[in-house]
C-alpha cells in the first residue's frame, strides 16, 4: 500500500477492527506499543477475574465443580478457547504452567536421547530462558551442553537463515526447539517448512510461540508440530504472569508426560487417589498441579475478544500497521541514525518492528516521559508493537512524531544510556 496518499485518520476510518479498542483500558495521551511484552487490561478480563473471586466467596471449595466456570475444568476450557488461535484441535491444547515450565515439560517428555541421537538443536538468538531450560534438561540426562546443544549461528546478530537451520539438522539431533518469531528482531520463521524438514530427518519439533501467538495465525495440527509452548500475557492480554499454553499433537496422546503430577490424570480418575497415574488421553496429561485460578480466570475474558474477530483479520491489520510503522520510521526517523533490523518481507516478520540505535536505552526513557511506551532490549534495540485490537494508525503516526521530537531536541541526553532493572 502506498501510504503517501492517505492519512492516518483515513486509515482508522476504514479499519474494520476499530471498535475493539473500546474493550480495553487505554490511558489518555499514552501510546502503548508494548503489547508484545504485556498486553493491556480489558474490561472482559477484569470481569472474568472478579467473577472467579465471587465464586470463591460464594462457593468456597465447591467452586471446583460449581458456578458458571468450575475451576476443575478451567485449564481444559481455556485450552479449547486457545485452540482456534493456534490452529489446533480442542483436546490438543491445555492452559498450564509458563513457557519456562512448559519447555521443561516438553523436553522431559520428548527428549529421549539414544546412543546415536542425543543432541538438541536450537538457535543462537533465542530468549535466555529457553536455552537455560535446554541446558538443565541436558544436565539431567548427564549430557554436557558443549557437545549436546547445537545453536545455529546468525550472520548479522539479528536474523537466522532458514537454510542454515536445515543444514544443522544432522542425524544426531533428537529434538529441535525454536522460536516462531525472534524476540529481538521480530523475524518470523517458516514453522511449516522447518517442521517438515526436521521430520524428514527423524527429529521431534517443539516451537516457542511467545511472539507469534495472537498476532500471526498458526496451523499447529496441520503442520504436524510435535509440541508448542507460549505465554498468554503478551498478544493474548491475559495479565501479568497469566498461565501459559501448551500444544501436544494428537498423535502423541497416550504417552506418559515427562513431568507428571496429579493434574496429569484422566479427570474422572483424579480423585481415586491411586498411586498409579492414569494420564489423560489428551494435552491435559501435560499439566502438573492445581490450576492457578487467578492467573487463569482473566483469560476467559481476554480470549473471548478473539471470538469477535478472526486470526486472519488480526494478521491483516497487524501487517498493514507494521507496514505503516516502517513507512513512518523511514520517513521521519532514519535520518537520526535509527536502523530497522526486522526483515522487510511481510511473511518474514511477526507483529513488532525493532529499531537499532546506539543511544536506544536513553531514547527509551525519553519516550516514556513523552508518553510513548515501547520496550528496550539490550543492546540497542527498541521494539514497537502496534496491536490490532487497540492501536490506531494515529497512535503510530503520533508515536513516531514524538520520537522525532526527542531526536530533534536531543531530550534523551538528560538520561543515562543504560537499561533499567526491567527493560
Ligand atoms: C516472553 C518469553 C518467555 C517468557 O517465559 P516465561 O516462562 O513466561 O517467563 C520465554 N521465551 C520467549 C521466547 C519469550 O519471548
Amino acid at each position: 500500500m502506498n501510504f503517501s496518499d492517505v492519512s492516518a485518520e483515513q486509515l482508522d476510518e476504514i479499519d474494520p477492527l476499530r471498535q475493539l479498542r473500546q474493550e480495553f483500558y487505554l490511558r489518555d495521551s499514552i501510546i502503548y506499543l508494548d503489547g508484545n511484552s504485556l498486553g493491556v487490561a480489558s474490561k472482559a478480563a477484569e470481569k472474568a477475574l472478579l467473577s472467579c473471586f465471587e465464586d470463591w466467596k460464594h462457593y468456597g471449595i465447591d467452586g471446583w465443580t460449581q458456578g458458571e466456570r468450575p475451576w476443575f475444568f478451567a485449564a481444559e476450557t481455556i485450552g479449547k478457547m486457545l485452540a482456534p488461535i493456534v490452529g489446533a484441535k480442542p483436546e490438543e491444547v491445555i492452559a498450564t504452567g509458563s513457557i519456562s515450565v512448559n519447555i521443561h515439560q516438553g523436553l522431559a517428555s520428548f527428549f529421549r536421547p539414544e546412543a546415536k541421537r542425543n543432541k538438541i538443536l536450537a538457535d543462537s538468538l533465542n530468549f535466555p530462558t529457553d536455552i537455560y531450560a535446554i541446558k538443565s534438561q541436558l544436565k539431567l540426562h548427564g549430557l554436557d551442553e558443549e557437545h549436546h546443544l547445537v545453536q545455529v549461528a546468525s550472520s548479522d546478530g539479528y536474523t537466522l537463515n532458514e537454510q542454515d537451520i536445515i543444514a544443522a539438522m544432522d542425524d544426531d539431533i533428537a529434538v529441535m526447539l525454536l522460536p516462531s518469531v525472534l524476540y529481538c528482531s521480530g523475524q518470523l520463521l517458516d514453522i511449516e517448512c522447518l517442521t517438515s524438514e526436521a521430520h524428514k530427518r527423524g527429529i521431534i519439533v517443539g516451537w516457542d510461540l511467545a511472539h507469534s501467538v495472537g498476532s500471526v495465525p498458526h496451523k499447529l495440527h496441520d503442520w504436524n508440530v510435535d509440541f508448542a509452548v507460549w505465554c498468554n500475557y503478551k498478544y493474548l492480554n491475559g495479565g501479568p504472569g497469566a498461565v501459559g499454553g501448551m500444544f501436544i499433537h494428537e498423535r502423541h496422546f497416550g504417552r506418559e508426560p515427562g513431568l507428571a503430577g496429579w493434574f496429569s490424570s484422566e479427570k474422572t480418575k483424579q480423585f481415586d487417589m491411586e498411586h498409579h497415574l492414569t494420564a489423560a488421553n489428551n494435552a491435559g496429561a501435560y499439566q502438573i498441579g492445581t490450576s492457578n485460578m487467578f492467573s487463569l480466570a482473566p483469560l476467559y475474558g481476554a480470549l473471548s475478544l478473539y471470538e469477535k474477530t478472526s486470526m486472519a483479520a488480526i494478521r491483516t491489520k497487524s501487517s498493514k500497521q507494521t507496514d505503516f510503522l516502517i513507512y513512518c520510521i523511514e520517513k521521519d526517523l532514519c535520518q537520526f541514525g535509527f536502523k530497522i533490523v526486522t526483515p522487510r518481507e511481510l511473511e518474514k516478520r511477526g507483529g513488532h518492528i525493532s529499531i537499532y540505535h546506539p543511544e536506544a536505552a536513553r531514547i527509551t526513557k525519553a519516550m516514556k516521559t513523552a508518553g510513548v511506551i515501547p520496550d528496550y532490549r539490550h543492546p540497542g534495540i527498541i521494539r514497537l508493537a502496534p496491536i490490532a485490537f487497540y492501536t490506531s494508525y494515529r497512535d503510530i503516526e503520533n508515536a513516531v512524531q514524538r520520537i522525532q521530537c526527542i531526536m530533534k531536541n536531543r531530550s534523551f541526553e538528560k538520561y543515562q544510556n543504560a537499561r533499567d532493572i526491567v527493560a
